[in-house]
């Protein structure tokens, strides 16, 4: 049985990450999604607040959990027994950076293996990053996210607006 992770922040889940999810789910037997927090990104959403919302867009996917994850996510692997990392792809961009984190993984643990998954070109220009700064100026973000995480947005950080 091969179980895989898939670590990132979700701050908040898009539709990018959710494509990603469902992809990664019929490729393996088990799928666990774990919510991190990157520590060079400002969080808007707690972890508890994004594994809701993930929780609430994957009710037809039997093989798919979500937990919080803190620390390497090596280790988080290692406690799983999960032997594959999955991480998305949008641009050179994404390549240059998961490229160096596939290596520092391999370093720490061999027995891991990253595997990239193409972003849907649909969602290539779909970042949580830029969600948020378009949520800030109150703009349509429903073809972009699930809808309890556009209403959430809107709430958190429309208010926000200049
Ligand atoms: P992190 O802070 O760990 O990069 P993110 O939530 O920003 O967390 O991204 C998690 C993973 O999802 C990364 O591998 C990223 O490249 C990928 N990803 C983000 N947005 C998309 C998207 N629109 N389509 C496909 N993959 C995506």
């Amino acid at each position: 049985m091969t179980i895989a992770v898939f670590p990132g922040s979700f701050d908040p889940l898009t539709n990018g990450h959710l494509d990603l999810i469902t992809r990664a789910s019929h490729l393996f037997d088990q799928l666990i999604v774990a919510v991190g927090q990157n520590t060079a990104k400002k969080g808007v959403f707690t972890p508890a607040e994004r594994v809701a919302f993930i929780e609430q867009s994957i009710p037809d996917l039997p093989n798919v959990t979500v937990q919080i994850e803190t620390g390497l996510t090596v280790a988080f692997m290692q406690q799983c027994h999960a032997t594959v990392l999955i991480r998305g792809l949008r641009n050179s961009v994404d390549f240059e950076y998961e490229q160096g984190i596939a290596g520092m993984n391999h370093h720490l643990d061999a027995h891991i293996e990253t595997v990239c998954l193409m972003a849907d070109p649909q969602y290539q220009f779909v970042s949580s990053s830029l969600l948020r700064e378009v949520a800030k100026f109150g703009g349509d973000l429903t073809t972009l996210v699930p809808v309890p995480v556009a209403q959430a947005l809107a709430q958190r950080l429309g208010s926000d607006r200049p």
